[in-house]
């Protein structure tokens, strides 16, 4: 495969296959890759050595698009065409975001509806994934300047706590941004890759690890507990405040500076650049405040300043609040602060000594916080594409299966042994037997897909088990497990366990199957849900009541004399009820019918067991 050589600030840079990591953040977003050379993930920056992109956006009255820099500086002058915290808005109905809607300067469609939001910039409409998937552009156009090559494949991360709708709303932006989106990885997944945590060998024998990571941005607080094994990243439990961040830092230090001025609300209300001022001079002050004991500055001619230990004060009761929420994690995990093995910060706002010192604390122990914590993100984003990519071949891929795996069962329904997004490697089984006496090969048809019926799915396989010895109906026992491994190769097994005879298949589920696919399969569920489970319930009766007028006619031949006429013409006619309701299919009649068949046989059942019994007592078999 041809190589390129570019340069990038870290250096030279070449690699044939570019899939990039991608923090798509709510206040910055940053791309990364593995570098060839250190084969260590770097971010990459331009020329300014600035390598996150504010994830703000402006449109003009053309509809011209700006992302970036550019964009925040239009943040005070023109605010209502000027998009910020497009993150939050992702999934979300205006139902589920009503309450924060004062929180946008810009204009949201308030339809008072379930339907997904949509923002307004002049007199165009935008939904967030199409506004994300321009913050994502710029991000691709960004990595191929860079890296002077063309960039189509990705891996972007995403809080723990966004559900399927959040997380396929970030897909589509990467695809409406040209993406191919390998993977959709966790924030605190990404953020303990690039400490270098759970990245075990697949013969590695480290024993599990409880991680708890913590992150503090700009306007969000997130604190996710997890716990690795072999590779695999379970997230035990999430807590935070998506209102909790450095900018309530900024905001308590200018209340605190304007309050000592004796300026009035109204008067910054009225000067909005003198209030822009004082807020972006808390922020420096802030920052100073990282690595310094004091800090003066001046605003409006006057001196501003303030000490380490002032703004620690100042800041105390939105640290105990991040606190609160790790105890609440650790409780919904159901451990302790003792059971965490490492802790892992995130985010601008973790440089704060104060913050550090008190997370420490909470946990017993130091903080990971070696790496920009801007970036770490990213950069673990970087790793896990890097595995994705083939070039890291000793370690595990990470992965969920993206829709359910099963076999058809009687009635023609699926049974799912593999739920969807189940973790990989994983392996399941389950135990069935043979309808018919004398039954010697078994048909097994794998199937993928959410839908009751398998009709509605898709076939990967089938074979037969065949060899089964003659035994009765229901004697024989057949294990059908299914095996995916860490490749995501799908291995499914028939054995029946009496007599040992076996047969297996290998297949590859996600084989043919492009991304808009699996969405289609998961939509088409969705729409069918009500549909399928009726349909389920009355397959099930159906098959129910034929198994159960099988049994009831090989009765009645077999023991044909001992039953009395009137109870020969009282079965038949339940049979033949039970036979119109199977065809009618009405669940609740084969029901009744089943039911009725039920209170005929009885009777005479219970009066052949007793003469068996009988018989079998004098010695004797019927
Ligand atoms: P993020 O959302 O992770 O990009 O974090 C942004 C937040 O980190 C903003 O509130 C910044 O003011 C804050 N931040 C950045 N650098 C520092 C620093 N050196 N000390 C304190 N806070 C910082």
């Amino acid at each position: 495969m041809a190589t390129i050589g570019i340069n990038i600030a870290t250096g030279s840079l070449q690699q044939p296959e570019m899939i990039v990591g991608i923090d798509l953040g709510t206040t910055n977003s940053l791309v990364a890759v593995i570098h060839p050379d250190s084969k260590k993930p770097v971010v990459l920056k331009e020329h300014d050595g600035n390598a996150l992109v504010p994830s703000i956006l402006h449109i003009d009255d053309a509809g011209n698009i700006t992302v970036g820099d550019k964009a925040r500086e239009l943040l005070v002058t023109d605010p209502s065409r000027t998009i910020f915290s497009v993150k939050r808005l992702m999934g979300k109905s205006y139902n589920d975001i009503r309450n924060a809607s004062h929180y946008f300067s810009y204009k949201i469609i308030d339809d008072n509806t379930d339907s997904l939001v949509k923002v307004q910039a002049g007199d165009r409409f935008y939904s967030p994934v199409e506004l994300s998937s321009y913050i994502l552009k710029e991000l691709r156009n960004r990595a191929e300047h860079i890296l002077k090559t063309p960039v189509t494949r990705a891996v972007i991360t995403v809080p723990a706590y966004f559900n399927d709708a959040q997380r396929q709303a970030t897909r589509d932006a990467g695809k409406l941004a040209g993406l191919d989106v390998l993977r959709i990885v966790n924030e605190p997944t990404a953020a303990s890759l690039a400490y270098g945590l759970g990245l075990a060998g697949k013969n590695d024998q480290t024993p599990p690890q409880r991680i708890a990571v913590y992150d503090l941005g700009g306007g969000t607080f997130d604190i996710s507990v997890l716990y690795i094994a072999n590779g695999i990243f379970e997230v035990l439990s999430t807590n935070g405040d998506t209102f909790l961040g450095g900018d309530d830092a900024d905001r308590l230090l200018a209340g605190h500076w304007k309050e000592s001025f004796g300026i009035s609300d109204e008067e910054l209300q009225q000067n909005k650049s003198l209030s822009q001022e004082l807020r972006l001079l808390a922020e420096t002050a802030k920052k100073q405040l990282s690595t310094q004991d004091t800090f003066t500055g001046t605003i409006a001619g006057e001196t501003v300043s303030i000490t380490k230990t002032e703004f620690e004060k100042l800041i105390k009761p939105l640290v105990d609040r991040t606190i609160a929420c790790c105890e609440n994690a650790l409780r919904d995990a159901g451990l302790t602060a003792s059971d965490i093995d490492e802790v892992v910060m995130v985010g601008g706002s973790t440089r704060i000594p104060y913050v550090k010192q008190a997370v420490s604390q909470c946990f017993g122990r130091p903080v990971h916080d070696e790496l920009n914590p801007d970036e770490v993100v990213a950069l673990g984003a970087a790793i896990q594409a890097d595995i994705l990519a083939g070039n890291n071949k000793d370690l595990l891929l990470l992965d969920i299966t993206p829709l359910s795996l099963g076999i058809e069962t009687m009635g023609r329904l699926m049974e799912v042994l593999v739920p969807r997004n189940s973790k990989i490697p994983s392996r399941a089984g389950r135990q069935y037997t043979t309808q018919k006496d004398g039954q010697t090969s078994m048909r097994i048809a794998v199937y993928q897909g959410e839908r009751d019926l398998v009709k509605d799915n898709r076939k990967l396989a089938e074979f037969n088990l065949t060899g089964i010895p003659a035994m009765p109906a229901g004697l024989p026992k057949v294990e059908i497990s299914f095996l995916i491994n860490a490749d995501g190769i799908l291995v499914v097994k028939a054995k029946e366990l009496r007599s040992g005879v076996e047969q297996s298949i290998e297949v590859k589920p996600q084989y043919g199957l492009t991304d808009a696919e699996v969405e289609q399969i998961l939509m088409d569920s969705i729409q069918h849900a009500k549909a399928d489970m009726q349909t389920r319930a009355i397959v099930e009766a159906q098959t129910e009541g034929r198994q159960m007028i099988e049994t009831t006619s090989r009765f009645m031949e077999r023991h044909h004399d001992f039953l009395q006429e009137s109870e020969k013409l009282s079965t038949k006619q339940a049979l033949d009820e039970l036979k119109n309701k199977i065809e009618v299919a009405d669940k609740d009649a084969i029901h009744a019918a089943i039911e009725k068949l039920n209170e005929i046989s009885k009777p005479y059942a219970e009066r052949l067991m007793d003469t068996a019994i009988a018989e079998a007592l004098k010695g004797k078999k019927i």
